[in-house]
Formats: C-alpha cells, structure tokens, sequence
C-alpha cells in the first residue's frame, strides 16, 4: 500500500506516540480511577488481537514510534503477552520503544516473557506501600505481589518507573519515603494529579493536592536537579543528585503541557482519541472492518484534524468530570 504521509495535526504538532489501552477491565478498583461497580464492555465490542496490530502497525508506518500497551490493566487480557510479542518485532525496524503500564500484580508471572518481547521500560502504578492503605485505595489487591513483580521485572532488566497518584489524606505523607525508597532500588519516580475522568463515588477536590506544594516539600528533603529531559509528554522532570533516579510531574491541573502533545490513544474498541480530556473520537475498527487499511488511512486523517489545542481539565467541588470517559477506557 501506497506511504501514507506523516501524523501532523492543525497545530503543528508531529503525532510520534501512541497509547493502546488493551482492555477496560481491571482486577483493582483504584478510588480515583474507578467506580466500585464498573460496568465494562462486552467482549464482543472489542478489537481483534490481530486488528489492535494491524492499526498499530499503520501508525507505525505513518511515523509513530513509541508504543506504550495500557488499560485498564493490560496483562488481565489473556492474549496481552501475543500482542506485545506481535508489536516488539518492530522495535528497532520502524518502532523506538515499546512500554507498559501496569497494576504490577501479574508482573511476577509476566516479566520474562515481556522483556523477551522488547520491552525494556515498564510502568508500575504503586500509590502507597503500606498493606492497609495500598488496600484502602485500590479497593482491594495485595501491594505485597506488585513489590515481587516490580522486582521480578527489575530482574528481567526492565528499567521500572513507579506512578503514584497523590491524593490528599490518604498518601501525601508517604510520597517523600515513596521517593527514598525509589533511590536505594534503582528506580524512577513519576507523581500524578488526579485527573477529572469519568464519575467516581468520590469527589475528587477532597482528594487533589496540588504537585507545586509537594515540589517544595521533597525539594527541602532531596538534592533535587532540574532534569530538561522532554518526552513529548506532560511530565517535567527532576533528577535526584548523585543518584539514578528520575522525578517526573505531571501536573496537568498545574501546569498544562498540551502545546507539545505528541500522543493520541486507541481504546479497546478501536476509537482513537485524540485527548485524554476531549470526546472527540473517530471509529477505527470501524473504518478498518469497512475499508481496510485504505479506510484506515481515512480515518486516522479525519482523526488528525480533530486533535484539540488543549484539554480543559478543572477540579472543583461538586463539578462534573471533564469527560464521563475513565481512565481505564481511554488509556492512561
Ligand atoms: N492499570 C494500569 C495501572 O494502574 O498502571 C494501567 C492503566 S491506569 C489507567 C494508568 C495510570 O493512570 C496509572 O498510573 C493510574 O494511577 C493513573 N490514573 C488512573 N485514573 C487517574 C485519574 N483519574 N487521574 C490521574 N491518574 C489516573
Ligand atoms: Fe485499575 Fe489502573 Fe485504574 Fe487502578 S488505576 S483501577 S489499577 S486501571
């Protein structure tokens, strides 16, 4: 098929990255991600094994070269270690980078067989590291399994990065020990705000704490340098001195990043977001179960020009989430 021209948006941006979110299903009700009682999509709504690749593998072809798989939790779905397998050939012919996000408790039993397939870097979500609060915010769940899968995944020689949510009052004490513990263990550390997706049983102002408060604060504590190295993300970066390890903040309440977003996000039933933030979408497996890849083409074209300038997240009490959308559905 004829080369289809590079991923540039309306505002100039080159589209490079690309999430998957796998599945929305989750073994962990995480507070700020979830709702107790989440319903999720039937098994037939969702894309093929073999579709998810065949349009990663057309965004590879029009220029995107990294791929993180995600979810909701990617290694709850059975075929998720075929597919990374299927997506690591292309790393290094065509693809930069193939990464995860995980919950970590299936890492243990998965860590060979995804560094084996090309993955090098994971990210593992652990907002606390206490038994009783890791239970309290996930609704569940054993932190003492995602401690043995980051480990195990340390083992296979992943580099492993630890995504903590701050959340008032529940784990803002733990977050300057969160980051000690990342310095004696080899690892990175990135912080996320509470993001305004999808309804929750919970109001999320009671639980946002702002990351500019908590920079301060570890900056008091750690011998914290400023680290000018860019993803093309939202998260600025730190470096602990005389270590190895990374700080990242991402602060989209604090500091808005959209003018450099490189990213869009396909879902598990094949439409590919554009924002994280916005609902503007175009139906891939649609369009690729229609036309094939030609229709494919299309759409991911009719997708680029819907990209938005800027998400308008905003935490307040009582207000809706910016989109109804969670997380786990559009991938995080
Ligand atoms: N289940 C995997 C995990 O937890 O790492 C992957 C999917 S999860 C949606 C990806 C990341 O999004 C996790 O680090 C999680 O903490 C974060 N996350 C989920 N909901 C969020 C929200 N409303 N605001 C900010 N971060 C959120
Ligand atoms: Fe599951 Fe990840 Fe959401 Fe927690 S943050 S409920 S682990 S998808």
């Amino acid at each position: 098929m004829a080369c289809a021209p590079a991923l540039t948006d309306l505002h100039g941006r080159t589209i490079s990255y690309l999430r998957i979110s796998v599945t929305d299903r989750c073994d962990l009700r995480c507070r700020y991600c979830m709702s107790e009682k989440m319903t999720f999509l039937p098994r037939n709504a969702l894309l093929q094994l073999e579709e998810i690749a065949l349009i990663a593998e057309r965004f590879i072809a029009r220029g995107v070269r990294k791929i993180r798989l995600t979810g909701g939790e990617p290694l709850v779905r059975r075929d998720a270690i075929e597919l990374a397998r299927r997506l690591g050939r292309h790393v290094g012919s065509g693809l930069n980078e193939l990464t995860l996000t995980t919950n970590g408790t299936r890492l243990a039993e998965h860590a060979e067989a995804l560094f084996d397939a090309g993955i090098r870097r994971v990210n593992v979500s652990l907002d606390s590291r206490d038994p009783d609060t890791f239970r309290h915010i996930a609704r569940g769940g054993d932190v003492a399994r995602v401690l043995t899968g980051i480990a195990a995944a340390q083992a296979a020689g992943m580099r492993v990065k630890i995504n903590m949510v701050a959340l008032n009052g529940l784990n803002g004490a733990e977050i300057a020990p969160m980051l000690a513990w990342c310095v004696a263990e080899g690892l990175d550390l990135t912080l996320i705000e509470t993001m305004p997706l999808g309804a929750i049983d919970e109001d999320r102002a009671d639980r946002f704490l702002p990351l500019t408060g908590v920079l301060a604060e570890l900056q008091e504590q750690f011998p914290l340098v400023r680290d000018r190295h860019n993803s093309g993300g939202p998260a600025q970066y730190w470096r602990v001195a005389g270590t190895g390890t990374r700080l990242g903040l991402i602060s989209p309440l604090t500091a808005n990043f959209c003018n450099t977003c490189n990213r869009v996000r396909l879902t598990t039933e094949g439409k590919l977001f554009m924002c994280l933030g916005q609902d503007d979408q175009v139906d891939l497996k649609a369009a690729i179960r229609a036309g094939g890849l030609a229709a494919l083409d299309a759409a991911i074209d009719r997708a680029l020009a819907l990209k938005p300038a800027a998400h308008d997240f905003r935490i307040a009490s009582g207000a809706a989430p910016a989109v109804s959308r969670h997380m786990s559905v559009t991938g995080g």
